[in-house]
């Protein structure tokens, strides 16, 4: 093993029950498996989130979609980001759950339908304030009353109405929340009138799935803590949620050597060593997703103690100015993990980078290995 993210399923099996317990009654929960599983590997997270008692899956795209269907996974599935002229007759032939966010995707999801001769299940967005996907508040009684329509012709199934809020780390207090949650209730009450009668009503992200319970309706829509992360940091751990992170990203240390004090280390010297001391070579770099950013900054663990990245980040690997310490080409480095053995978490990257922990797992390349127990 030179480079591995080890990928806990029994964490997301268990993270997925612990949310679909903390769901509102009658709510169940569709687990968001989009971007790779946000780094876990997409087909191995659905089947984890599945056996962990999520009935719904959701994705941003069609072809995510579709690779969950391939691998034989069937239970509902949502993707909702499409451009125009997407096949959707793939994403219908396959009972995928189309997002619809206007008249032209709609018409576009009626189109397949004829192609395929299914009906489209489509899930209308109606946009509560992120002011990014779906339907104007002004434009919502017109792509409800089109999409009754469709319904009644046969082509279309309206099978979820839904919306996603703008503060997602905000905790149920956030007045924009409180303002959306408001804005959805009466987009409610438009589908209501135009004589749709959805299956699933949703709204909540992580944040609102395990703070607003006021939000869950028919279903939670989680991402992020599927993976064991909090979506709230300012208000709780993954343990206090009752969390835990499903990746932990290892390497190897590739060398070490002596170097003298005043060395330059990596691209721009932008760490001198102070005194004589050994350098430690990490096979890991921007490639890899350890951000750039973390030149001098990014945390990890090495026999036994915490250091930081010392130097310029590059393209395939790092440093580590590990003193005097007992350390060998061949020994473990952690990135981070749960945190239970010491190690940094990708909270504690985040934090050290300013960003947030999605964009930590997120972005683990594609170069590293997932390995899964
Ligand atoms: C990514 C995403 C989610 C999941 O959000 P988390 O904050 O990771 O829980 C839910 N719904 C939509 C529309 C999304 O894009």
């Amino acid at each position: 093993m030179r480079t591995e993210a080890r990928i806990d399923l029994g964490a997301i099996r268990d993270n997925v029950a612990a949310l679909a317990d903390r769901a509102a009654a009658g709510a169940r929960v569709m687990a968001v498996v989009k971007a790779d599983g946000y780094g876990h590997g997409l087909v191995p997270s659905a089947r984890a989130a599945v056996e962990g008692g999520a009935a719904w899956l959701g994705v941003a795209f069609l072809e995510e979609a579709l690779a969950v269907r391939d691998a034989g996974i069937d239970v509902p599935l949502l993707a909702w980001l499409t451009t125009p002229g997407e096949d959707r007759s793939a994403a219908v032939a396959a009972g995928v759950d189309l997002g619809v966010y206007d008249l032209a995707q709609l018409e576009e999801s009626a189109a397949a339908a004829r192609a395929t001769g299914r009906t489209a299940r489509v899930q209308l967005k109606v946009d509560t304030g992120l002011a990014r996907g779906g339907a104007a508040v002004a434009d919502w009684p017109d792509l409800c009353a089109a999409a009754a329509k469709a319904e009644a012709s046969g082509e279309v199934s309206v099978t979820g109405v839904w919306s996603h809020f703008a503060f997602a780390d905000g905790g149920a207090d956030h007045p924009v929340n409180g303002e959306q949650a408001k804005v959805f209730a009466q987009a409610l009450e438009v589908v209501e009138r135009a004589g749709l009668r959805p299956e699933v009503r949703h709204l909540a992200n992580s944040a609102a799935t395990l703070t607003a319970p006021a939000t869950h309706y028919d279903l939670v829509r989680p991402g992020l803590a599927v993976y064991g992360l909090s979506p709230v940091p300012q208000l709780g751990t993954p343990e206090q949620y009752g969390l835990r992170p499903a990746m932990t990203l290892a390497s190897t240390v590739a060398l070490t050597k002596r170097v003298p004090a005043g060395t330059g280390v990596s691209y721009l010297h932008r760490y001198t060593t102070e005194r004589e001391t050994t350098l430690a070579l990490v096979p890991l770099g921007y490639a890899d997703g350890v951000p750039r950013s973390a030149t001098n900054l990014g945390p990890v663990q090495l026999g036994g103690r915490r250091r930081s990245v010392a130097g310029t980040v590059c393209m395939d690997q790092f440093l580590l100015d590990v003193g005097d310490d007992e350390v060998a080409a061949g020994d473990e480095v952690l990135l981070f993990g749960p945190g239970t053995s010491g190690e940094p978490t990708a909270q504690d990257w985040a934090d050290a980078l300013g960003t947030i922990n999605y964009e930590i797992v997120t972005r683990v390349g594609a170069r590293v290995p997932r390995t899964y127990a």
